[in-house]
Formats: C-alpha cells, sequence, structure tokens
C-alpha cells in the first residue's frame, strides 16, 4: 500500500524526523527546494506525487527560515522544540485516547507510513524495521538526542540507549538494555545501533578504543550469523555485549558473552538456507588475494563429488560483496589486536573445517569383519589433517575406530561408515564452535578495561542482549526448540518486570492500583525446564539410553507432559506441537537425541591435541572435566557474588558470610520460574556443575546439549537481573522484506503476543518507578535543600522534594515514593539544572 495522501500542511506537522534533520541542517548549511526533493524521506512521500512534494518542501523551507529568522542561536533551539515537540503528540501510545488493538494498529500504520518507525509506550521503545536504510542514524542525530528529555525529540533507538546511559551515570547502575522480537525483526540492526550511540556518549575521545568496540559486532557477526529462509542475517547465537565505563561513563572496554551457537550450521543447512558467513568472506577473500592455495582451498574446480565441499558453495568465489566483508574482518582482527599468527591459524582452522566436510567413507569387508570403514578419497584427508598439523594416519584412525576400555583392557571397535561420518562431523562441529567461543574469549582479553585507568570493580557498565528471535520455519528441530525457548524465558523476564512484580508491589505497598491481566508464560517454561519432568529432563534422561530412539523419546514425552501447551499430532510421525506465547510451533523429532548428546569421542579429542598449531592445542587443551567449580564475579564495591544453580533456580548472593556449619547466611535474588525476589536468608550453597566444552565424553558423566543450555539460560539471567532493564520490541511489519509495507494482521499478531496492549495499559495506570524513601531523598534532596545539608532521609522529606519539584500523580506507599515513568526524567532534568 502507498502511503496515505495527507495534506502537506498536516504531513509537515507530523513528519518530525525530517523537520529535526532539517533543523540540525540548518546550523550548517540551509538546504533548497531541490534538495530537498532529493531527500529520500520526501522522495517516499505524498504517494509519489511530485507537486504535492514540492509543496511540502517548500513549506518545510518556511518553517526553517522562522526558525533561523529568530536571533540567538537559544532561541532557535527553543524553535526547534517547539516544532518538533507541537508536531509529535503521538509518539507515545500512552497518550492515545482510546486503547483498542485496532487504535494501536492504525496507529502505528500510520507513523509507518511516514517513516516513523519508532515510538514508545512509556518507557518501552518499539522499533518496526524499515526494510530501507534511514538517514537519522549519522553522529548529528547522536548529538540532537544527547541528554534530551524524552519529549524534546521523536522516539528513536539514540533515545533509549542514552536513558541507559544516563541511568548509569547518576545512579552509578548497571543497566541492561534487552531487545526482543522474532527473527528478521530487526534486532540485531539495534543493537549495533545502540553501541553506536553508546561509544559517541562514552566520551572515546581515544579513537582506536572506540573503533575496537564499533568492530566487534561484525567481527562475531561474521562468525555467528548466517542467512536463513527469514532473514539474511540471522543471528544464531546468543549475544549479550556489555559496555564498561568508567564512574564519569567515560568508555573503557567491553566484555561479549555467547550463548548457543548453532553448530549444526557448519555440516548441515536446511534448503535455501546458508553456512556462517564466514566461510563464504574467507572463500572470496582468499581468491582475490591469490591465496587460495594457501589455505589448499581449491578455486573454482567442478565439485567432484555432490559431497565436494558440502559446507561452501562454489560460485562465491568471486562475490564482490563478500570480498569486502572479508577486508573488514581482516581489518576488525588487526583493529582489535588479533596477532597475524592467530588470524592464520583461524583461517586454517576454518578451512580444515571445509576439507573436513569432503572426507567420505566406505565400507570395506575382510574376512574377520564387516562393518569396517576406509576413506576412499586420501587427498581429502591429507589435506585436513595437514592444516590442522597432524598426521594423517592418526586422524584416519580415529575418524575410523575408537578405543574402548573395558575391565582394564583396552579394546579397538571399528567405525561403520555411518558411525565414521557422524565422528567426522561432530569433530567439524566442535571445531568451529571451540574457535567461536576462542574468538569471542580473545576479543575480551584485548577489550578488557585497563586496570590503570579504573579498577574494574569500580566500573559500571551497560549490557544489550540480542539474541536469535523466535522461529517457526516448515520443519522445526532441536535448534528451533532452543532458540524458542531462549526466547520465551525473554518474553517471562519482561512480563516479571512489567506486571508480576508491579503489581506485587503495589499490593505489598499498600497502595491502590488497579491490576492488568496479562498472559503468563510461566506454565510453559514450567514444562520446559523444571526438574526432573520437565521436556529437557525428560529429554536428557532418554539421552542417557544407548538404546534409546526418537520414537522412544516421543513416547516418553506423551507419557509425561500433561499440559495444554503440548500435544503429539495424529497422523504425523515423531512430531510434537508446542503452543508457545508467540504461536504454534511443530518440531520434528529426529536426530534429538543425537544433537542433544551432541558426542566429541575421546580419540578425536587426543589427535587434536597432539597438533602443532598451538591455537589448536589451545582449544582442546582444557581436561576433560572441571567440575564443582563455584563461578564468582567480582561486583562493584568489592562484593563478591555467588551464583549456584539449584533446583529452584539460580541464586546470587552478595555478600557473603560462611558460618560454623558450612552455610552462608546473605542478601540474595532469586531468579526462577517463578519470578526475582530479594530475601535474606540462610542457605547451603550448592556447588555448580559448568563445563566449558559439554560435548566432550567422558568415563563418568556427560553434560548435555540441554543441560547446558539450561545453565546458559540461568547464566544470563543472573546477568540481566542486576541492572535496570530497558526494553526494545522489535516489530515486523511484513515478511517479504519490503519497504513501507506494513501487514496489519502481522503487526496485530507480534503486538498479541508480546502484550503491548496490556503494556500500553499497565505504562499509563502503573507507577513504572518505586524508590525507596531513603533513597529518593540521597537522589533529589538539592532540588529542595542546600547542598551542603543532606537532610533526614524521612517520608516527610520525601515528600517536601516532590512538591518543590512541581510533580503531579505521585503516590506514596509505606516505604517507597511511586512514579510514574515520566517523573524520573522530570527529576533527573531538574537534577542537572541546579
Ligand atoms: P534474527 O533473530 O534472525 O537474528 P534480527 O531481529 O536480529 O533477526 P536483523 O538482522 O537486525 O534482525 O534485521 C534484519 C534486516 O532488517 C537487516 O538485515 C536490515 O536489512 C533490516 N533492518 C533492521 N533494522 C533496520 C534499521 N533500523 N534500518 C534499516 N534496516 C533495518
Ligand atoms: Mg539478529
Amino acid at each position: 500500500p502507498s502511503p496515505t495522501l495527507r495534506n502537506p500542511e498536516e504531513w509537515c506537522r507530523s513528519f518530525n524526523y525530517f523537520i529535526s534533520q532539517c533543523l540540525i541542517k540548518d546550523f550548517e548549511a540551509r538546504p533548497s527546494v531541490t534538495h530537498l526533493l532529493e531527500h529520500p524521506f520526501i522522495k517516499q512521500a505524498q504517494g509519489k506525487d511530485v507537486a504535492l512534494q514540492q509543496q511540502l518542501a517548500a513549506l518545510i523551507l518556511e518553517q526553517q527560515e522562522a526558525g533561523c529568522k529568530t536571533k540567538t542561536k537559544h532561541e532557535r533551539i527553543n524553535t526547534r522544540k517547539t516544532l518538533i515537540i507541537e508536531s509529535c503528540p503521538d509518539d507515545d501510545l500512552v497518550n492515545l485516547e482510546f486503547l483498542d488493538e485496532e487504535t494501536i494498529i492504525s496507529h502505528l500504520q500510520k507513523r509507518y507510513d511516514e517513516l516513523q518507525v519508532y515510538t514508545y509506550v512509556g518507557d518501552i521503545l518499539i522499533a518496526l524495521n524499515p526494510f530501507q536504510n534511514l538517514s537519522i542514524y549519522s553522529p548529528q542525530f547522536s548529538k540532537l538526542y544527547h541528554g534530551m528529555k524524552r519529549a524534546d525529540n521523536p522516539p528513536h533507538i539514540f533515545a533509549t540507549a542514552d536513558a541507559a546511559y544516563r541511568g548509569m551515570v547518576t545512579f552509578c547502575k548497571d543497566q541492561c538494555i534487552i531487545i526482543s522480537g522474532e527473527s528478521g525483526a530487526g534486532k540485531t540492526e539495534s543493537a549495533h545501533l545502540i553501541v553506536q550511540h553508546l561509544t559517541f556518549l562514552g566520551k572515546a575521545n581515544n579513537r582506536t578504543l572506540r573503533e575496537k568496540i564499533l568492530q566487534v559486532n561484525p567481527l562475531v557477526e561474521a562468525f555467528g550469523n548466517a542467512c536463513t529462509a527469514i532473514n539474511d542475517n540471522s543471528s544464531r547465537f546468543g549475544k549479550y555485549l556489555e559496555m564498561k565505563f568508567t564512574p564519569t561513563g567515560a568508555v573503557i572496554g567491553a566484555k561479549i558473552s555467547e550463548y548457543l551457537l548453532e553448530k549444526s550450521r557448519v555440516i548441515k543447512q536446511a534448503t535455501g538456507e546458508k553456512n556462517f558467513h564466514i566461510f563464504y568472506y574467507i572463500y572470496a577473500g582468499l581468491y582475490h588475494q591469490d591465496k587460495l592455495k594457501t589455505y589448499s582451498l581449491p578455486d573454482r574446480t567442478p565439485p567432484r563429488s555432490e559431497h565436494q565441499h558440502r559446507t561452501v558453495m562454489q560460485d562465491i568465489v568471486s562475490s564482490k560483496l563478500y570480498k569486502e566483508q572479508f577486508d573488514a574482518i581482516q581489518e576488525g582482527f588487526r583493529n582489535i589486536g588479533f596477532t597475524e599468527e592467530e588470524v592464520n591459524s583461524v583461517y586454517r582452522i576454518l578451512s580444515a573445517i571445509l576439507n573436513t566436510g569432503n572426507i567420505e567413507f566406505a565400507s570395506i569387508t575382510t574376512q574377520h569383519q564387516t562393518d569396517k570403514s576406509e576413506v576412499p578419497n586420501a587427498e581429502a584427508l591429507e589435506t585436513a589433517a595437514s592444516l590442522l598439523s597432524i598426521g594423517p594416519e592418526e586422524l584416519q584412525e580415529a575418524l575410523t575406530s575408537q578405543c574402548v576400555v573395558t575391565r582394564g583392557e583396552t579394546i579397538i571397535r571399528t567405525n561403520t561408515v555411518d558411525k565414521a561420518a557422524d565422528v567426522r562431523d561432530a569433530m567439524s562441529k566442535a571445531l568451529y564452535g571451540r574457535l567461536f567461543s576462542w574468538i569471542v574469549n580473545r576479543i575480551n582479553s584485548l577489550l578488557q578495561p585497563d586496570m590503570n585507568i579504573c579498577a574494574a570493580e569500580s566500573g559500571m557498565n551497560v549490557g544489550i542482549l540480542d539474541i536469535f528471535g523466535f522461529e517457526n520455519f516448515k520443519k522445526n528441530s532441536f535448534e528451533q526448540l532452543c532458540i524458542n525457548i531462549a526466547n520465551e524465558q525473554i518474553q517471562f523476564y519482561f512480563n516479571q518486570h512489567i506486571f508480576a512484580l508491579e503489581q506485587m508491589e503495589y499490593q505489598s505497598e499498600g497502595v491502590d492500583a488497579s491490576l492488568v491481566e496479562y498472559e503468563d508464560n510461566r506454565p510453559i517454561l514450567d514444562m520446559f525446564l523444571q526438574k526432573p519432568m520437565g521436556l529437557l529432563s525428560l529429554m536428557d534422561e532418554e539421552s542417557r539410553f544407548p538404546q534409546a530412539t526418537d520414537q522412544t523419546l516421543v513416547d516418553k514425552f506423551e507419557d509425561n507432559l500433561r499440559c495444554k501447551y503440548f500435544w503429539i499430532p495424529k497422523r504425523v510421525e515423531l512430531c510434537f506441537g508446542i503452543q508457545h506465547y508467540a504461536g504454534k510451533v511443530m518440531y520434528n523429532v529426529n536426530g534429538f537425541l543425537e544433537k542433544n548428546r551432541d558426542t566429541l569421542p575421546a580419540d578425536i579429542v587426543v589427535v587434536l591435541r597432539t597438533s602443532e598449531n598451538k591455537l589448536l592445542q589451545q582449544l582442546f587443551s582444557s581436561p576433560l572435566t572441571k567440575t564443582g567449580r563455584l563461578r564468582q564475579l567480582s561486583m562493584k564495591n568489592i562484593e563478591m557474588k555467588t551464583i549456584a544453580e539449584t533446583n529452584r533456580g539460580i541464586t546470587i548472593q552478595s555478600p557473603q558470610k560462611k558460618n560454623g556449619n558450612g552455610n552462608f547466611s546473605l542478601r540474595q535474588t532469586v531468579v526462577n520460574n517463578a519470578g526475582l525476589f530479594t530475601v535474606n536468608v540462610c542457605v547451603q550453597v550448592d556447588t555448580m556443575e559448568m563445563m566449558r566444552h559439554p560435548e566432550e565424553t567422558t568415563s563418568m558423566r556427560r553434560q548435555t546439549v540441554a543441560s547446558y543450555f539450561r545453565y546458559s539460560l540461568m547464566d544470563l539471567l543472573s546477568k540481566m537481573v542486576v541492572g535496570q532493564p530497558h526494553f526494545v520490541r522489535c516489530i515486523k511489519p511484513n515478511d517479504d522484506r519490503q519497504a513501507l509495507r506494513f501487514c496489519k494482521e502481522r503487526v496485530m499478531v507480534q503486538l498479541r503476543y508480546t502484550g503491548i496492549l496490556e503494556t500500553v495499559n499497565i505504562r499509563r495506570q502503573g507507577y513504572s518507578h518505586r524508590i525507596t524513601f531513603e533513597e529518593f531523598v540521597n537522589r533529589y534532596y538539592y532540588l529542595a535543600f542546600r547542598a551542603h545539608q543532606m537532610p533526614e532521609t524521612s517520608r516527610e522529606n520525601a515528600v517536601a522534594i516532590l512538591q518543590r519539584a512541581k510533580l503531579e500523580g505521585w503516590v506514596l506507599g509505606t516505604t517507597k515514593v511511586f512514579l510514574r515513568y515520566y517523573h524520573v526524567e522530570q527529576l533527573n532534568l531538574l537534577l542537572r539544572e541546579v
């Protein structure tokens, strides 16, 4: 649908982005009508009716002239503000008069047609994917949003980043920005823009550091993103990027945590999908550098068999785009501080993975044995072995046989052709997975804050969560299940914050506020995560039986999962359905058990450890198991935090005091499926079993992907709960990735399952900020008392401050001041003025 034709005057008034942009320009150069007509915004406007566009451009210039005639800079800024404020009364859904779904949708549609892709719901940002480049992300825009009140500018992702930054500096509190939405909705792009604005704010006058930080995302994404049926740049891992700042807000470093890379993509992709970007980049890049031979990658020779480089298509060799990406990656590696030797090793390992994919197996029948296999194409094996700097015989041995120790005796068992192919694929996955983790860790050590500038404990951070979005393909497997459970957990966290905690607090503080009904997805999460009868636990149990099959797994689910969110469809084999918060998904159980076991035979580990390649040695050097390790994090104010996973969830404890009988008395935040609580208790700390490489076989017990996944989710949550959250909800306006196409039904579905309507309600009625009297007086006493005279932190003094600040609409609980979402901003602004 073409954008609605509107009267230029009205259009101009509501087109606040453009006005703001013109007005910034106004300080530098004055555009002409021709100029304006060339502008992408105007080009899209008025259903492309040129006459109307000319009128519009003239009108904008007129408004600008009016702005310029006023004399002082101050006045000009004020004109700008008035213009913008007047033109955007509808930036926040909370201000809408009618709050039904239909009104909200048409409102968003109207804004989208005018390329206003951002809209607030109170303090939450809705971001509609524009599917085209907008010119609203330049440094000038960063300047425009820097330190401004929200109402001063149209909604923008920079405003959210700015609020997080300000929250951190003003209250010395860690912040976290949680970006959610389905696959292709724009989470990763949003995360980039947030990092961009934060580096701008973080006064990274150290240019190198700024560049390094900006290069982290593209570098990691080259290895962790891929083209899927839904999104050409789909994140195949979860990423939590923490940007570290000094107490005064200067950026000093960054740290990434990665979650659950979809390693299986290395060996197999669904029809129409691709392998991780990096494979195409190196192919194209090395081809252009004439270095394919150095890394034993064949150039354009026609595939010898259908298995030839099953992982990467050949036609990409000469692609210009891939080559450019390769150059950017090389630049990124160099800038961040990887040595040339390291980068070479990375390429060698990638190339080894490609060559490993070509190793084939054929069965040989001898007199004594029938299920033995050998490698008919010795060349692939030799190339892979040489790239890995290991002996080809040893590699063949490890692929085609395994050592088994029984009753003290070592027996060599031969592998069937299928088994050998499984071992080969397991090796490729392990190589890629560990290489990815190593790159992330290496980046973290290179971007660690310099201890001379700031002790790590006194620093603060803003974390940005960008995970793989909810997925529903024609065929969904184990990977989709994990991805969707993670999204289920993020939705739960959102609900907890927006609804549950809010309502609990009103009640305990005796504040009267009408309660908002919302869709609680806790029962679904419980169905997945509960021990011992949740879906993941059942799968783990089944994975431990060597005789189990995909059918026995489905039977087990059917016998044990009795809830309305789970069903087994009739007439479809090996499938089960789940009613997720975001819709129904059918999963195909084929290969679930194998994927969950994710075994890497010890023989392969042993061979890879003999490698002469230092990096490879490092990747496989960790002892086979690390158990009983208690994770410790150093905290602000040098408090120690301990995280322990228990049946009931994860506990974060601080500070800890050990008492006589080995228990700890502490203040703990409990994060589990029932919510977040802070309580003072005495608990026995469970040691947590954590293995860095869950896929390694141990003689004792193996950690499955599911149990590692459960741990990762808890680890992620524990990071998020310590910060003040900010939410960005990305929405995909259509499934065809078309600019300016707003599909009402698709948006409606997303608004429904993300609970936007309920969010609008609770933000309108609710008090999003609740601060104890003590903290409130501590923070804001400057507004009503002398700066050097700290008053008593009483309820009365809190009221005095509120009155002096002329705020309206707050209420008092028994111990806290309840403020509406816009109050805090008003207070902070006043603070900056005193
Ligand atoms: P996934 O869950 O699959 O990782 P995602 O939510 O991270 O998906 P993105 O990769 O961020 O989705 O966005 C998909 C595509 O949409 C981008 O490649 C880009 O083309 C477009 N897009 C998203 N946000 C913007 C934006 N702000 N401006 C321009 N284009 C955008
Ligand atoms: Mg993404």
